[in-house]
């Protein structure tokens, strides 16, 4: 059904609306690389949380980004996992004040520039399902199939609260909730590749489906689109 081509598919929304655990799904399923691009804006921010300093200064951001070497490796499984300067931090890059890290230093131009290439070459070398915020809009722009993935802030703060507690990392859902609205707002609002579906996505509202419906709804709309 699905073609032996080159092909990309770019899976944009907000934090928590299933994009990473449906795009893995889906790439195992369709035999292509799944890429997390969070989890290299995560790298970077743990990075810098790291170091000491401000995440929304760009002048000092910007001082350290020749030192990053940001790695990806690939287990049996499909887990990507991330490496800074040879280190795994795949598990670091989870936990929850790496987050807001994340989101401010994905605000600067400098951070977005530096990791565009990256991602690019990924998409040429592999056919890829590639989830972020602006995959369909600025980084794969010619991208096959587009999707923006969304669902109510209130299911995406309770799918949250689920994962952050099956990790170990409990966190209360009123907390859970205002993080998950500011997140919401610093990516819809920078002047920098801002989270927005693309004008040739199709937008899929997961509020009331669970996993299996939601991976079924994609996966049909991807195979109607490479058809
Ligand atoms: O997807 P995840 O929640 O892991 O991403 C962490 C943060 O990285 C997001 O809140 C967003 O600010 C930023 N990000 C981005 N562009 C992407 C992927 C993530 O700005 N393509």
């Amino acid at each position: 059904m699905i073609p032996e081509k080159h092909f990309a598919v770019a899976v944009d929304g907000p934090s928590g609306a299933g994009k990473s655990t449906l795009a893995k799904a889906i790439a195992a399923k369709l035999g292509i690389l799944y890429v997390d691009t969070g989890a290299i804006y995560r790298t970077i921010g743990y990075a810098v949380k790291r170091r000491g300093i401000e995440p929304r200064d760009e002048a000092a951001v910007r001082a350290i980004l020749p030192e990053l070497e940001i790695g990806m490796r690939y287990e049996a499984d499909g887990e990507q996992h991330m490496l800074l300067n040879g280190q795994d931090v795949t598990r670091e890059i989870r936990l929850p004040e790496i987050s807001m890290y994340a989101s401010a230093v994905s605000a600067l131009p400098a951070v977005r520039a530096f990791l565009l290439e990256m991602q690019r070459d990924l998409a040429r070398k592999h056919s890829v399902i590639m989830d972020g915020r602006d995959i369909g809009t600025v980084v794969l722009p010619d991208a096959e199939v587009k999707i923006f993935l969304t669902a109510s802030a209130e299911v995406r703060a309770q799918r949250r609260c689920l994962e952050l507690e099956q990790r170990g990392t409990p966190k209360p859902y009123d907390e859970v909730l205002r993080e998950l609205n500011e997140r919401d707002y610093n990516d819809s609002h920078r002047a920098a590749a801002p989270l927005r579906a693309a004008e040739d996505a199709m937008v899929v509202d997961t509020s009331a489906l669970d996993f299996d419906a939601s991976r079924e709804a994609l996966l049909a709309l991807i195979r109607e689109k490479l058809q």
